[in-house]
């Protein structure tokens, strides 16, 4: 049996209706930006993974940290002991988050990461003796699969089902030039309940919004408000964060910081689960207390696992060298280059960037996961470049390894497709 054959037996893949979907590619090695299949065909994997393998797939740097680490220890459980991996991570990222972050709580993953946040909110006023229960949530955003996470989604196909067991989110637009002072009222008007515990937010990007952006200034005011009445700030950066934008965090385009920051995906480089949130003192200290319970009782059991924590120390490493560095700035001008070739294009509706995020919105009406969004996925496997298109938006997140040679050929199979749309 092939593994294509194997795999439809017993397993169950994630966003996919197994009864139309036609063909599930076997990948048997990663490394640098390229994924292979069992035929030795090559993809240029233009969106790192879901974002996760930004410093290249199976980099020799993390394989030979994480493998000293195996020899040393697997996991730990983290109440009542610790260990270097996790202190000298929460030690590098605190060094490199925003100024206010001082406390690090480890999770599995971005929904948990988000959970996490949810909950010391909540907690936060219950125990300084307030009963604040709402959070408030952009509309479609995007914070994961778990039941908090999906309940300050934004609604839709994903979570429309659970609809009736979500937590209590108020959903406001996300702001623009016309719409920013009616949010702002609105905002105000949902907080003079006094029943508000949180504000989450993707900062300037909506990942699964199909790349949308919007502008730091107007985000920084509403923190302002969400400050001004205790209303606990949690930046979800599981998608914007470790040099995306441009910056290490997105958070630092804004002036008002925010009092939670969720992290995940890229945090351990594309080889193990892991997630962070980080908070500042203000938000720890509501937990100490002589009594037990007022404690932050949360826990999973693979929490700060030491082989975690190595992979995404040294993938913090390899963020801060001067090799990725310049990477990150060639890659930012490359996306620049090529929007002046390809934004005046017929089938080009509208660009848009923010560091190495560059995304494009085609000419074209195509649903989210109907059979023209699947013929161009195909069309860009065929010539070797794996882009997940999100109904009309064609968006690149590369690795920052990615060699100009590779970006270019992305480049150049946009522009095919462009030209062959513009055929039809
Ligand atoms: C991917 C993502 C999540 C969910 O993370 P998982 O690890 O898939 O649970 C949450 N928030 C944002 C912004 C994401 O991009």
């Amino acid at each position: 049996m092939t593994l294509q054959e194997r795999d439809k037996k017993h397993l169950w893949h994630p966003l996919t209706q197994h009864q139309s979907q036609q063909q599930i590619l076997p990948i048997v090695k990663a490394k640098g930006a390229l994924l292979y299949d069992e035929k030795n065909n090559t993809y240029i994997d233009g969106i790192a993974s879901w974002y996760t393998a930004m410093y290249g797939h199976c980099h020799d740097y993390i394989i030979e940290k994480v493998q000293q680490q195996m020899q040393q220890t697997d996991q730990i459980v983290f109440a009542g002991f610790t260990h270097k991996p996790a202190i000298e991570l929460s030690e590098q990222l605190i060094e490199i988050l925003p100024d206010n972050q001082e406390k690090i709580f480890f999770s599995d993953n971005g929904s948990t990461a988000n959970e996490v946040a949810i909950k010391m909110a909540i907690q936060y006023h219950h125990n300084q003796g307030e009963k604040r229960q709402t959070i408030i949530a952009f509309e479609n955003g995007f914070h994961g699969d778990t039941f908090g996470a999906m309940s300050v989604s934004g609604l839709s196909v994903y979570n429309g089902v659970f609809e009736d067991l979500f937590i209590d989110v108020k959903r406001i637009s996300v702001p623009n030039s016309e719409n920013n002072e009616s949010i702002q009222k609105q905002l105000k008007d949902i907080i003079s309940d006094k029943n508000v515990a949180a504000f989450i937010y993707e900062p300037l990007v909506q990942g699964a919004n199909a790349m949308h952006m919007y502008s730091a200034s107007y985000l920084d005011e509403i923190l302002k408000i969400c400050k001004d009445n205790n209303v606990v700030t949690i930046a979800d950066e599981v998608m914007t964060g470790f040099g995306k934008t441009g910056k290490y965090f997105a958070s630092e385009f804004m002036i008002n910081q925010p009092d939670i920051i969720c992290l995940s995906k890229a945090l351990s480089a594309g080889f193990v689960p892991l997630a962070v949130t980080s908070c500042s003192i203000k938000i720890y200290q509501s937990f100490l207390s002589d009594d037990f319970n007022q404690a932050f009782l949360h826990a999973h059991t693979y929490t700060a696992n030491p082989i975690a924590c190595t992979a995404a120390l040294s993938g913090i490493q390899l963020l801060l060298s001067n090799t990725i560095q310049e990477n990150i700035l060639n890659i930012i001008q490359s996306h620049h280059e090529f929007d002046r070739v390809i934004s005046g294009h017929s089938m080009v509706k509208s660009t848009r960037q923010l560091g190495v995020i560059y995304a494009i919105d085609l000419n074209i009406d195509i649903k989210r996961y109907g059979n023209k969004r699947n013929e161009i996925f195909d069309f860009f496997m065929v010539r070797g470049v794996c882009l997940r298109p999100l109904g009309r938006t064609v968006y690149i997140v590369p690795p920052y390894v990615i060699d100009s040679e590779q970006l270019q050929h992305i480049y150049a199979s946009i522009i095919e497709l462009l030209d062959e749309l513009g055929i039809d």
